[in-house]
C-alpha cells in the first residue's frame, strides 16, 4: 500500500498554527484519531498538517462563570472524572464511556470530535443538547459560534478553513436537571441511532427540556417538538411515552428516505423512551 506525502509542522503556539492554516490546505493534527486514518489511507492525496500537541495555554479544563471551558486540547478521557460537578458531569462521564475504546479515548480530543464533526459522534450531539458555544480563532482574532449553529453537513461545519477551534463552553446545567442517553451501536465505531435529553423539574414539573437525536439527519438535532411536548408535565410514564412518540413521528423529518425508514423511527422512539426514563432519574434533585 502507498500512503501519500504528508508535510508535518510541529507548533508550539496559536500564531504559528494560524499561521500554517493561513497558507492553506492545511488540516489540524490533535488526537489524530479521525484524521490519521484519513491521510494514511491508500490513494489519499497529499496533505499538510499542523500538530498542535505541543502548543501552550490550549489545555484549559475550568468552570468561569456558569461555563465549564473546554480546551483544545482536553483528551475524552479527562471527562470519564469528575471534572465539573452537578449534571453536566454526569453527562459528559456518560458520554464519554460510549466513545471508542480506552486507547481512543486517550488521545482524541472533544474539540476534534467537534471539528469533525461525525453526525453519529457524540461529543457534537452533548454540544447541542446542552447549548454550548464555540470559539474560533482566525486571523483576525475570536469569534464564539453557537453548538447548533456550528454542523452544517456530515463532515462539514462554520469553521473556516484559516480558524483554529481553541475552546467550547458548556453551561453548567442547573440542579434539578436529569440526564439521560441511549444508542442502538452493532460495531465499535459509531451508534446507528442515539438520543441524548437533559431534563429539568422544577415543583414536580418539567421546567427546561433538551432532546438530540444523532445520527437521525446530517447533524445532530434537538428534538423540539418533542421538548415542547415534555414541558410542563410530571415526567410520568404517559408523558414518557407520548414525547417519544412525537420525536419518532415529527422530530426525525431529516431522517434518510430509505427502505428501513419506518424500523429507524421506531428505533429513535425506544431509544427516546429509554433516554427520558434515564433522565427522570435524576430530574427534581436538588444539590
Ligand atoms: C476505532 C475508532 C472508534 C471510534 N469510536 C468513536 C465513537 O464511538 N464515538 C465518537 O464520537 N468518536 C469515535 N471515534 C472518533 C474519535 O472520537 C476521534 O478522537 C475524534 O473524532 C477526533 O478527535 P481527535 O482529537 O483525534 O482529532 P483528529 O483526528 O486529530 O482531527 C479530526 C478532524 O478535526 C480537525 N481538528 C481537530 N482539532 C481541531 C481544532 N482544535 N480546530 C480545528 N480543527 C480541528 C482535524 O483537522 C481533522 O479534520 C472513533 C475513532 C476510532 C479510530
Amino acid at each position: 500500500m502507498r500512503t501519500a506525502a504528508v508535510e508535518y509542522i510541529a507548533a508550539t503556539s496559536v500564531d504559528e498554527v494560524l499561521a500554517a492554516l493561513a497558507d492553506g490546505g492545511t488540516s489540524v493534527l490533535a488526537g489524530g484519531q479521525s484524521l490519521v486514518p484519513v491521510v494514511t489511507r491508500a490513494g489519499a492525496p497529499p496533505c499538510r498538517l499542523v500538530d498542535i500537541n505541543r502548543v501552550e495555554g490550549l489545555g484549559t479544563l475550568a468552570e468561569v462563570d456558569g461555563y465549564l471551558r473546554v480546551g483544545a486540547l482536553v483528551r475524552h478521557r479527562t471527562f470519564e472524572s469528575d471534572v465539573v460537578g452537578g449534571p453536566l458531569g454526569d453527562l459528559l462521564r456518560v458520554v464519554v464511556r460510549h466513545i471508542g475504546h480506552p486507547p481512543i479515548r486517550a488521545r482524541g480530543t472533544m474539540l476534534g470530535s467537534l471539528a469533525y464533526a461525525h453526525p453519529a459522534a457524540e461529543w457534537p450531539a452533548m454540544a447541542v443538547t446542552v447549548g454550548a458555544r464555540l470559539v474560533l480563532q482566525g486571523p483576525d482574532g475570536r469569534r464564539t459560534v453557537p453548538a447548533d449553529s456550528f454542523f452544517t453537513a456530515p463532515f462539514r461545519t462554520t469553521r473556516r478553513p484559516e480558524e483554529l477551534l481553541v475552546e467550547a463552553q458548556l453551561p453548567v446545567l442547573p440542579d434539578g436537571t436529569g440526564i439521560g442517553y441511549a444508542e442502538d451501536r452493532r460495531t465499535t465505531i459509531y451508534p446507528q441511532a442515539a438520543v441524548m435529553a437533559a431534563i429539568t423539574v422544577t415543583d414536580g414539573e418539567v421546567s427546561a427540556a433538551a432532546m438530540c437525536l444523532v445520527n437521525s439527519g446530517p447533524y445532530p438535532v434537538r428534538a423540539a417538538c418533542a421538548e415542547h411536548a415534555l414541558f410542563g408535565t410530571t415526567l410520568s410514564d404517559t408523558a414518557i411515552a407520548a414525547a417519544a412518540q412525537i420525536a419518532a413521528e415529527r422530530d426525525t423529518r431529516l431522517l434518510d428516505e430509505d427502505a428501513s425508514r419506518p424500523g429507524r423511527r421506531r428505533a429513535y422512539e425506544v431509544l427516546a423512551r429509554r433516554a427520558l426514563r434515564h433522565a427522570r432519574e435524576g430530574a427534581g434533585r436538588c444539590g
